[in-house]
């Protein structure tokens, strides 16, 4: 294991022949889960490949943390669920074992300042409200249901829900602020994002991909139900180390030129040559490629609708769960930010302690504006507030925005906002020439998750494949 532990900076001979000879069949762009996926299965179908990597690591969006000891917390994609069948498998094949997330407890609300304990994923609220949520809820998976994922922009009520933001629908179909409150929070930690600044055709989309919002939300049965043991990024160090030579870190791509012979490829220093190409960058990041000839307008415009997120993820670790102790699971609401969600997430034994929380959407915007050090005092005090005064003790405090991170954009995802599906949806996976595309992004299950970049690069293989 410890080539994988050590990145490949330079090429190894098999792919340097490869590379010189301009014998490849395949040139995959990105490292991230999509990309090595594609890779994968490239390889497993004896296609030659190579996968061009712009960062000093594999992973793009999911990055393991250590925090001693052998441990480990995420920094970036983590939790997986039920129906998130393709990293399920991947998992198994690689031997990658999965552990539930820490439930055990009350989870906690902290609403106009005042904290109250409950148990699930609704807390409980007044008849009003609660009533309110459930309906609206209802509304939201009724609206799902209604989409192809294959093509949104298809849907019978298209361009009404892609004319919609999240933030009108909210205003115009639930009543109470408490049950407005709950959805902003949600939103700003699912999508990165306002409700404001989500078309409603992008939201039904989303939720239709992965199920309902519940399985969006929820721990146990949805989207956060189980972690993977070593971290997330665990898989893809596994799948890179397979691949061994054949994977190149820091080789930003900065064009991809077609002419009669196939494609040109360039990558730092280096130009390579290719039959065909797969991009797994998030689509506002295609842009940062020059493509000669240039793309078809649709896909221009494409970069330039569907920005990401923006997703600031902190983790404090303790000598121990203390919130344990009290009876609290580390699950917990909070409509007063920097922190609005947090959960447990110790490592399988429990020890050390780790909580982490998501600051995301205009939060984000207003903490990234903070020094370090206040950050970090930012994030304590919310979790203070939250589980006591223990919780000012970290031993470590880690974080990472992911709008700082120049080959990423932010995170989790990028999203439609308002006229973004109906104008540039169609150009998502649209091959142009030889060149094809994945990321999560492009996935029509799962679309924004582990298991939908999965999905994306094996069907991006699968086109390559009956291409060549
Ligand atoms: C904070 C956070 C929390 C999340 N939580 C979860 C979660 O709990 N569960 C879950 O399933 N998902 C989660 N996600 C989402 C998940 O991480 C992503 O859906 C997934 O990792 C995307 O994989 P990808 O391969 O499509 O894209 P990426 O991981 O973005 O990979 C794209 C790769 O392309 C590289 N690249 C970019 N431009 C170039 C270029 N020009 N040349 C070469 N390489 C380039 C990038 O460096 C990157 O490595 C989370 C994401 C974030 C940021």
């Amino acid at each position: 294991m410890e080539a994988i532990r050590n990145p490949m900076r330079t090429p190894g001979r098999a792919a340097a022949e490869a590379l010189d000879s301009g014998q490849l069949d395949v040139a995959v762009v990105g490292a991230g889960f999509a990309g090595l996926a594609a890779a994968r299965a490239l390889e497993a179908a004896g296609a030659s490949t190579v996968v061009l990597e712009a960062r000093d690591r594999v992973g793009g969006r999911v990055l393991n943390a250590p925090i001693g000891d052998g441990e480990v917390v995420e920094a970036g994609g983590q939790w997986i669920g039920p129906t998130q069948d393709r990293v399920a498998a991947l998992a198994g094949e690689l031997g990658v074992e999965t552990f539930p997330t820490h439930t055990e407890g009350s989870n906690l609300l902290r609403l106009d300042g005042r904290l109250r304990r409950y148990r699930g994923t609704i807390p409980r609220l007044a008849p009003p409200v609660l009533i309110d949520v459930a309906r609206g809820l209802r509304k939201l998976n009724r609206l799902a249901e209604q989409i192809d994922p294959e093509a949104p922009w298809l849907a019978r009520d298209a361009a009404r829900l892609d004319s919609t933001s999240l933030g009108d629908w909210v205003e115009r179909t639930m009543w109470t602020r408490t049950a407005k409150r709950l959805l902003r929070i949600a939103t700003r930690t699912t999508f990165g994002a306002e409700p404001e600044e989500l078309s409603m055709l992008h939201v039904a989309f989303y939720l239709r991909s992965a199920g309902s919002f519940e399985m969006l939300t929820d721990v146990e049965g949805g989207a956060q139900q189980d972690r993977l043991v070593g971290g997330s990024q665990e898989i893809v160090l596994r799948i890179a180390e397979q691949l061994g030579d054949r994977v190149r870190l820091d080789a930003p791509v900065s064009s991809i030129a077609t002419d009669p012979s196939g494609l040109a490829i360039r990558a730092g220093n280096t130009e390579i040559r290719a039959r065909r190409a797969i991009v797994t960058v998030p689509p506002p990041i295609r842009s940062r490629i020059e493509f000669a000839p240039e793309l078809p307008a649709i896909h221009r415009q494409l970069a330039q609708r569907m920005p990401m997120g923006w997703l600031v993820k902190a983790t404090a670790v303790y000598p121990e769960p203390f919130w344990r102790d009290d009876g609290l699971s580390g699950e917990a609401l909070n409509d007063d930010g920097p922190v609005t969600i947090t959960f447990d997430n110790s490592p399988p034994s429990g020890v050390p302690g780790a909580l982490v929380g998501f600051v995301g959407g205009s939060d984000a915007r207003s903490f990234a504006r903070l020094g370090k050090s206040e950050r970090r005092r930012a994030v304590l005090g919310s979790f203070q507030s939250l589980f006591g005064p223990r919780a000012l003790a970290a031993e470590q405090y880690l974080e990472r925005d992911w709008a700082d991170e120049g080959w990423s954009g932010g995170g989790p995802v990028a999203n439609f906002p308002t006229g973004g599906w109906t104008a540039a949806g169609p150009a998502l996976r649209e091959p142009v020439g030889l060149v094809h595309w994945a990321g999560t992004e492009t996935a029509t299950r799962w679309s924004g998750y582990i298991d939908g970049a999965i999905s994306s690069g094996e069907r991006a293989a699968g086109e390559v494949l009956a291409a060549l």
